[in-house]
């Protein structure tokens, strides 16, 4: 026994310490059903930073093995873009390969894990916004798997998509996500995936990053840093290097879904802060 429960013990009896373990240990439960998940903004890239022992990878592998275990979780991937809302409410979401060119290593990958239909039902009620619908026939896109595979490879924790309207203004995407946060304290893990800079037209494949992909890309941490959403979501008056950065804003909008969900006592952490192949940023965060 040590000191500690030796003094106890003497101190207040054996009955009062049964009495005194099991406060405890709802305490202790008590705070895990309390707990607040915290939020990622995960800038994906190249796919096959899913099989690639590179440095994103790695560093995908790392967080999964600190960042608390959640019940199931949410990505918002910048692939899935819908007219209207959807939610992927099966039991057993499909892994869809949804792209070309790349190794039949990548096309192999599979990642077998539960759906959440109770979670995506949860979700339809908390969106108040829209009439969220349920979705039977996409799956995970790599937008989601490619990040996953690496962070939590036992893929033993339920996963599932909400869809991008991309029908829509940046504006209403913050709007949406804000009635996610119910979401976060029920021990779901929300996750964005897209990229800040992603313009595949100038792809430098090996490449140095354009001086304005980088200009971009600080500008908007800068942003984040000051709370600014509001300039966040409105990136397109930020002029030319915002054109270059943002032709089209599906890989943007994840992080808007990210950035509506931080509290005002949260604080952001970013990691894989590097501009590359020209024009791709693949800087991302954490809010907790
Ligand atoms: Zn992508």
């Amino acid at each position: 026994m040590d000191r500690r429960k030796f003094i106890i013990n003497s101190v207040i009896g054996t009955t009062a310490m049964v009495t005194l373990n099991s406060f405890m240990k709802s305490f202790s439960n008590q705070k895990f059903a309390n707990e607040i998940m915290p939020v990622l903004f995960v800038g994906h890239g190249n796919p096959m930073n899913a099989i690639e022992k590179n440095d994103y990878h790695n560093k995908w592998a790392e967080l999964g093995k600190t960042l608390p275990r959640p019940k199931a979780i949410l990505c918002v991937s910048a692939h899935w873009l819908t007219k209207g809302t959807q939610v992927t409410a099966m039991e057993k979401p499909k892994i869809i390969h949804d792209f070309g060119g790349f190794p039949q290593e990548l096309f192999d990958v599979q990642y077998p894990v539960n759906g959440s239909p109770e979670f995506a039902k949860e979700t339809q009620m908390l969106i108040t916004k829209t009439k969220v619908q349920s979705d039977f026939e996409w799956g995970l896109d790599h937008g989601t798997w490619s990040v996953l595979l690496p962070m939590f490879p036992n893929a033993d924790i339920p996963v599932f998509q909400l869809s991008i309207d991309y029908s829509q203004p940046p504006q209403y995407h913050y709007d949406l996500s804000k009635e996610l946060t119910a979401l976060r304290k029920k021990g779901v893990m929300i996750i964005g995936s897209g990229n800040i800079v992603h313009n595949l037209g100038m792809i430098d494949w090996g490449g140095k990053a354009y001086d304005w992909a980088i200009e971009f890309d600080e500008k908007i941490k800068k942003l984040i840093d000051e709370r600014d959403h509001s300039a966040v979501i409105n990136y397109d008056k930020l002029g030319r290097i915002a054109q270059l950065a943002v032709p089209t804003n599906d890989h943007y909008l994840p992080l808007l879904y990210s950035l509506a969900l931080q509290e005002k006592n949260e604080t952001i952490s970013y990691f894989n802060e590097k501009c590359e192949m020209g024009s791709m940023s693949m800087r991302s965060l954490i809010i907790q």
